[in-house]
């Protein structure tokens, strides 16, 4: 199991990742090049405020994943004619 990953923004080297138990994540580690106090990246994707669309939006793709909706009727046929065209009757069945 791997630990989740933060990201974090060094003002000398850029952003990089760090990996923390999520307990444990600091406000800002240590850059891993030049050591130098790097501050943690909030919102970067890791963190969804509950009630947002893009939490609704999360929550419905997992439910969808584990919980497909019921569908009444199978997709595609129905009775009603596709076309009402004459022509299209000549056509040759299925
Ligand atoms: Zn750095």
């Amino acid at each position: 199991m791997s630990l989740p990953l933060y990201e974090f923004h060094c003002p000398d080297c850029g952003s990089f990742d760090a990996g923390f138990t999520m307990a444990a994540v600091p406000d800002a580690t240590g850059c891993p090049q030049c050591a130098g106090s790097s501050r943690r990246r909030v919102g970067g994707g890791a963190f969804v405020r509950p009630g947002s669309a893009a939490a609704r939006l999360i929550d419905a793709t997992k439910r969808t994943a584990s919980e497909p909706a019921v569908v009444g009727a199978p997709a595609g046929r129905s009775n009603a004619p596709v076309t009402r065209n004459p022509l299209h009757r000549k056509l040759p069945r299925p």
